[in-house]
This record gives structure tokens, sequence and C-alpha cells, in this order.
């Protein structure tokens, strides 16, 4: 992967529009833009850096119905939206108000995520990854993946006609594995763990020359998740919700809705009021609230067992940094059982009409428990994040809903079933 670095002769700088270098998250060091994530120094992890030209209201208004309308902001080539691949973003904000009734809170609102091409938010992700990887000259994209970014990888790659790799945990959920196959593409399921496929995939991607969109090219990648901020931020009417909870697999999502917050205040796109950020996690795999809790700065890799396969990382790479954006803002990170996930899916579905993955039920049943502690405000204006669909994770609720009753095709019958 050496031989794509932009300092070699005979090679021209990428054009990744605002980004100008990486930088170093630990010792600040900076580098050229290419596929790196490691620093050369520290091996500490690999950020973009920006110069942002003049970017107003009215110029991201005036962009497409998806997140090339804060390509001013994001490490993709100005012309994005001309050969654009995949159109993934400006999902809808619901407001949530029976769900905030029943819940005793002021203003609740949820991004639902779900509405994505392949119904999840690593849409986002996998559209800067991909663009920012043909710039680099890439042609084949890959990942390690706990299941949504298995489906947003096989799925973009097709669409812009490359081939993909893709690695998955043979065990994971069924739908996942068909909504990844059915784009075609090399699909392998790996006897192991989440953890154990991504350092396997750190070796393949020291020997091949492919973007993988979380290891080699991550940087580029992680910045994806700043439209979900962006997209919160302007669907409130260009405010900051007070209080916004994230779900924490390795800690990228989170650390990214943070910075563009910070970024939109510090452009003047929006009033840079505080607010505060809470992570969710699944307590079968809970390095980071753990953390949190013990008020530990180190994270303590753990062996996932949950329902939610989508969050299974154990040694979370952003973990540390989680804890750091949880802190500073005087959030905190959360975990909840399985059951807590499967009673916020169907609370959600109940109240809403809005049916979560368990990504999305370990994010709502986190909120509840922060507010049952007291520690989150039921009259501050709440965003919670819906990250993908429940079709994806039929399995987790189908031992807890099914039909009413079953009846014979009478009216005797049909009368006998009704709640008197
Ligand atoms: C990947 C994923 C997340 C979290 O992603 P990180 O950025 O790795 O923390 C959340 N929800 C769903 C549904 C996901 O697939
Ligand atoms: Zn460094």
């Amino acid at each position: 992967m050496d031989t794509r670095e932009t300092s070699g002769p005979g090679t021209v700088a990428p054009d990744l529009g605002p980004a100008t270098a990486l930088r170093c998250r630990e010792c600040g060091a900076r580098c050229a833009l290419g596929p790196r994530f490691a620093c050369p120094e520290c091996f500490g992890p690999l950020e973009v850096d920006y110069t942002f030209t003049k970017v107003t209201r009215a110029s991201i208004e005036a962009g497409p119905s998806n997140i090339w309308r804060y390509r001013q902001l994001l490490p993709v080539p100005d012309g994005v939206t001309a050969t654009r691949n995949t159109e993934p973003g400006w999902t809808r904000l619901v407001r949530a108000d029976n769900l905030a009734r029943e819940l005793g809170m002021r203003e609740l609102w949820i991004k639902d995520d779900s509405g994505n091409p392949t119904h999840s938010f690593k849409d986002r992700v996998v559209a800067v990854a991909l663009a920012a990887a043909r710039e680099l000259g890439f042609t084949v994209l890959a990942c390690p993946s706990t299941g949504n970014l298995a489906n947003a990888v096989a799925a973009a790659a097709a669409r812009a006609g490359i081939r993909s790799v893709v690695l998955i945990p043979a065990d994971l959920e069924q739908p996942k594995i068909v909504c990844t196959a059915v784009y075609g593409g090399l699909l392998l399921a790996v006897r192991g763990t989440y953890d154990d496929i991504n350092r396997l995939a750190t070796e393949i991607a020291d020997d091949e020359d492919w973007a993988f969109v979380n290891v080699n090219v991550r940087p580029y990648y992680a910045e994806g998740s700043k439209t979900l901020g962006y997209e919160i931020a302007e669907q409130l009417g260009w405010q900051l919700p007070e209080q916004v909870v994230v779900p924490v697999a390795s800690g990228s999502q989170l650390t990214k809705v943070d910075k563009a917050f910070g970024e939109l205040g510090d452009l003047g796109l929006v009033d840079p009021r505080p607010y505060r950020v809470f992570g969710a996690q699944a307590t079968g795999c809970a390095p980071v609230a753990t953390a949190f809790k013990d008020g530990r700065d180190a994270i303590r890799p753990v062996r996932p067992a949950t329902i939610a396969k989508s969050l299974a990382i154990g040694n979370p790479a952003d973990g540390p940094y989680v804890l750091d954006v949880c802190r500073r803002t005087g959030g905190g990170v959360e975990d909840v059982s399985d059951d807590e996930i499967r009673d916020a899916i169907t609370l959600l579905g109940r109240t809403e009409g809005i049916f979560a993955e368990t990504a999305g039920g370990v994010t709502l049943a986190s909120l509840r428990k922060l507010l049952d502690e007291g520690r989150l405000d039921p009259a501050a204006r709440t965003v919670i994040i819906n990250s993908g669909d429940g079709l994806k994770t039929l399995d987790a609720v189908s031992s807890v809903v099914g039909p009413t009753a079953e009846i014979p095709a009478t009216l005797e019958g049909f009368r006998s079933a009704l709640p008197s």
C-alpha cells in the first residue's frame, strides 16, 4: 500500500476537496493525504485536517438532498455529486411526541437512518470512503464488518462497477448475510469474532492493493459520520440539540457527531451552545461504558455476547475518544441488557411506528435508563439515533411479538378474539 503514497516522485496530490493533510490524534504529527491510518511517528490514529472555504447555510441548502450537500466539509473531490455512486443521507428526523409522552420528556427526536440505501447509517461512511478511495487510485473496495458495513460496501461497489471483498463473522444474522450476498462480490464468512476478522483485514491490507474502508482508508470513512451531525442540526432549523444519544461500536460515529457539531459552531452555521453527548452499548459488549463507569481511560477488550451484533466490537478503536467526548460535554456512556433492547424495539414500534434494528434498541433503552437514573434532562431537546432497520434483525424480537390470536375463518372466531 506504500506504493500509493503521494510524496513519491511522479505522483500528483489527490483532490480531496477541503482536506489538506492527515493529522495524528495523539501527537499532532501531520502527513500527506493518502491511504494511511497510523501515525508514522507514534502509530496513533490519523484524522483528516481541513482548510474550509466559505460555507454558508444557503450554499448547503442549494445542494442535493443527500450527504453531498455537505461536500465542502468532506474529504471528497469537488465534483463528487456529478459522479456519485450512492446517495445516502438526508434521512428523516422524526419528532417522537408519543414516545416522549411515554418517557416523560418534553422534546424528543429520532434521526432515523434506516432510510439509507442499504438501511443503515453505514451507507454514509462507505460513500465518503469510496469517493476518497477512487481519488487515491483504488479499484477494489473491501472491509471487515459486523454486518451493516458488509451490506453497504457490497452495494456501493456494485453500483460503482468495481470489485468488493467483504469479511464477516460466520455466525452473523442470516438477513445481513443475504443482504450482502445479493450484490455479488467476494463474501467470506470467517470463523471468528469481529475483532479476529479486523486483525486479519489489517494483515491483508498490507499485502493487497485494496481500499479497506475501515482500515487503510479509515480516516476518510470516519468523516462520513459527520453528516449525521450536520443533518441533525440543519433539520432542527440550524440549531444544535441539547442532548444526543449515539450507539457505540468502534466509537467512530459518536466522535464524528461531536466533531460535526463543533465544526458547525466554528463556521458560524449554528449558535455554538453547549450540548451533551451520551454513548449507548449492549451490556454483552460494553467495554466503553465499563471504562466510563469505572473512571478509567484505558479500554479493556471484551468478548462480545449480545443480540446487538452490529455493535459487537470488543476492542473499539475509538473507545478512548468516546470517553473524551462524553466527559468533556458532561454526557456519559450507558449499557443495557438484551431484554431491555427487545423492550425498547417494541416500545418504539408501538409508539412511533418505527422498526429499529437491535442497535436502535440499544440507543432507546440507554436513553430510558439515563432518564431513570436522572442523568439525562427530560426537559432538554434530545435527539437519539436509529442507525439501522429492524427487518435485518427480525430474530431478535420474533420471540416477543407475533399475531394477537389465531382464529378460524368464521365471524364467531373473529368476535371471540376481540378484546372485550
Ligand atoms: C456500525 C454501526 C454503528 C456504530 O458504528 P461505530 O462508528 O463503529 O461506532 C451503529 N449502529 C449500527 C446499526 C451500525 O451498523
Ligand atoms: Zn502520532
